[in-house]
């Protein structure tokens, strides 16, 4: 079985200053124009690029994400509404 997972869909500008860092907790580059940045679910890392957080979570956090998964697997699979 192959599993996907789905990050919310909606897109918030936000300017570099406003952040209370200028650069990726995860891999320490500065945030550039236009990078898709979030936050994990499971910790207190700070922002992150969204690419980093894809890696963060595979390495630091696979426990829940199995456990979210297998969650979501119990639950009967309702259609999309
Ligand atoms: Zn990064
Ligand atoms: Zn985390």
């Amino acid at each position: 079985m192959t599993s996907v997972l789905w990050r919310e869909g909606w897109i918030k500008p936000l300017l570099v200053e406003s952040l209370p860092s200028e650069t990726c907790s995860f891999c320490k580059r500065k945030f550039d124009d236009l990078d898709f940045v979030t936050s994990c679910e499971y910790c207190e890392i700070g922002i992150i690029h969204d690419f980093c957080a894809n890696k963060h979570i595979m390495s630091d956090h696979l426990k829940e994400l199995e456990d979210k998964i297998k969650k979501h697997k119990e639950k009967k699979l309702h259609s999309f509404q």
